[in-house]
């Protein structure tokens, strides 16, 4: 629905939240403080008929617009989003745990506002395929129609963005349903947005994966966008089928990092650090198994230690943090029984490790754990929070067999001087995304996606235009 407000009017979080919140909806918790946020409406199946329904007509018109037109609304989104920023970071934090300041609330609202700046600025014109004396074909790229997005709770607002800037641009409306962890975040972003884009144009859908489901599975559902796990991903796929709707799917991934022997690991700490706990660890493209030669493994561990034993960690809105909680418990149960797991198994915790259960909030200590197997579950399993497992390796080829070794390939990244073997080994990862001398560093002109059970399409780019357009051949 149109928010019947402008966005100059809102000033603070609370005006935000009175915009949002449904008073007899489910209660929203801090994690870092269990203290209520708001509350959450939630929809039932006739309202994702409802939101379809007005879905399909609004689209109409929207698809007729020129690409420029569109744009331009793009930017004034972005503009109304940069006008608001603060009372959003804010927001964000409260409900998702991460702090204002480092790569966090803030860097998040504004990645919104530059990511759909981006998308509004692509050119996409028809390709010419053929053009001699047997004729011309060109591709073009036409509006798929209603974009479904399932999405998670780790970065709510940026990857709801990920998911319409492109769909918007292209012509399509899109339904959100963003995590039932994180919902009064996406609800408040979409509300500011809603002061400047037609109506209808972008819709919530809320509620949990049973709603989920019921907008993947819908009949006038085009196509579907989703991030988050694995595991919901082939639940995702299977309800898809019958309406063989296109699919989008970013899934999780265990993304390893590779530092070669001439690598300089006083060099490295800071970027090594932030690849691995950038979100307090809760990045589906973050470090999340580090290998070490075995000539530069206490290097790398104590310049690890020194650096991350300095990271400030505590309530989001303390503007001094830069590491938060976990947003919820059953993530922090997880990470508890992944380095549990570890110590059982005679790994050293080189730092953290050792969380207080009966402190308020969410709060896992930075953790960094060396002498660790290769097949000890905090390397095999994605942990998703802030803990980095660092395992020594002999031979270079047994650090890409087993980087190569799991199920998924999201991201993976190199590190050390000589750029044509960062290179090589970077040729021989399995991943969607290789970064040489630094992880998961994104942007909005490259396309990004996994490869194996890390999904498949792609988003970002140009690239990332056509997986939300149908391909039309005109030729003559
Ligand atoms: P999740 O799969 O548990 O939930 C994601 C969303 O799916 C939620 O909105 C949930 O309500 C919904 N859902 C659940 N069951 C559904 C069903 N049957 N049909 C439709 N929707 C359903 O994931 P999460 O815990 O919110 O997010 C963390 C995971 O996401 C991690 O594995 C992480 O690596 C991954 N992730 C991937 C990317 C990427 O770009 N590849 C980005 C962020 C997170």
């Amino acid at each position: 629905m149109a928010t019947d407000i402008t966005h100059e009017e809102l000033e603070t979080t609370a005006e935000l939240l009175a915009l949002i919140e449904d008073p007899a909806g489910r209660e929203v918790y801090d994690p870092a403080t269990n203290e209520l946020i708001g509350r959450t409406g939630e929809t039932d199946a006739a309202g994702v008929d409802d939101a379809v329904v007005r879905a399909r007509k609004a689209q109409q018109s929207w698809a007729l617009m020129t690409h420029e037109s569109r744009s331009d609304f793009l930017h004034k989104v972005a503009d109304a989003i940069e006008s608001v920023a603060e009372p959003l970071a804010e927001l964000l934090s409260r409900e998702q745990g991460k702090p204002l300041n480092g790569p966090n609330a803030r860097f998040e609202v504004d990645a919104c506002a530059s990511w759909l700046r981006a998308h509004a600025d692509f050119v996409i014109e028809p390709e010419v395929l053929v053009d001699d004396e047997s004729g011309r074909a060109e591709m073009h790229y036409v509006p798929v129609g209603v974009v479904g997005a399932v999405g998670p709770w780790n970065w709510p607002m940026m990857i709801s963005v990920w998911q319409m800037a492109p769909a918007l641009r292209m012509g399509n409306a899109v339904i959100l349903k963003p995590s039932e962890y994180t919902p009064l975040s996406v609800q408040a972003l979409v509300a500011v947005m809603n002061s400047v884009l037609p109506v209808d144009i972008v819709q919530i859908v809320s509620g949990g994966g049973e709603i989920g489901q019921a907008l993947v599975g819908h009949q006038g559902v085009d196509k579907v966008m989703f991030t988050g796990s694995v595991e919901t991903g082939k639940k995702i796929m299977r309800s898809a089928a019958d309406n063989l709707s296109r699919l989008t799917l970013e899934l999780g991934g265990n993304d390893a990092g590779i530092v070669l022997e001439d690598a300089e690991p006083e060099k490295m700490a800071e970027d090594l650090f932030w690849g691995a706990f950038i979100n307090t660890g809760q990045t589906c493209a973050a470090m999340k198994r580090l290998y070490v030669p075995a000539s530069l493994y206490e290097r790398v561990c104590d310049t690890l230690v020194e650096f991350a034993k300095n990271m400030p960690m505590g309530n989001g809105l303390d503007e001094s943090n830069v590491l938060g909680p976990l947003q919820n418990r059953a993530q922090y149960d997880i990470v508890e029984r992944l380095v549990e797991a570890a110590k059982n198994d005679g790994a050293t915790v080189l730092l953290g490790g050792d969380p207080d259960n009966a402190s308020v909030g969410n709060f896992y200590p930075t953790t960094l754990v060396a002498d660790i197997d290769n097949n000890n579950p905090l390397v095999s399993e994605e942990q998703f929070g802030p803990v980095l497992p660092i395992i020594k390796y002999d031979d270079i080829n047994q650090a890409i067999e087993w980087a190569n070794g799991l199920e998924v390939g999201l991201g993976a990244s190199v590190w050390g001087e000589n750029s044509d073997e960062l290179k090589r080994v970077a040729s021989l990862l399995e991943a969607g995304s290789v970064w040489l001398n630094k992880h998961g560093a994104i942007d909005p002109r490259v396309p990004f996606g996994g490869v194996k059970q890390s999904g498949f399409g792609l988003e970002f780019g140009v690239d990332g235009l056509k997986q939300v357009a149908l391909p039309k051949v005109i030729s003559w």
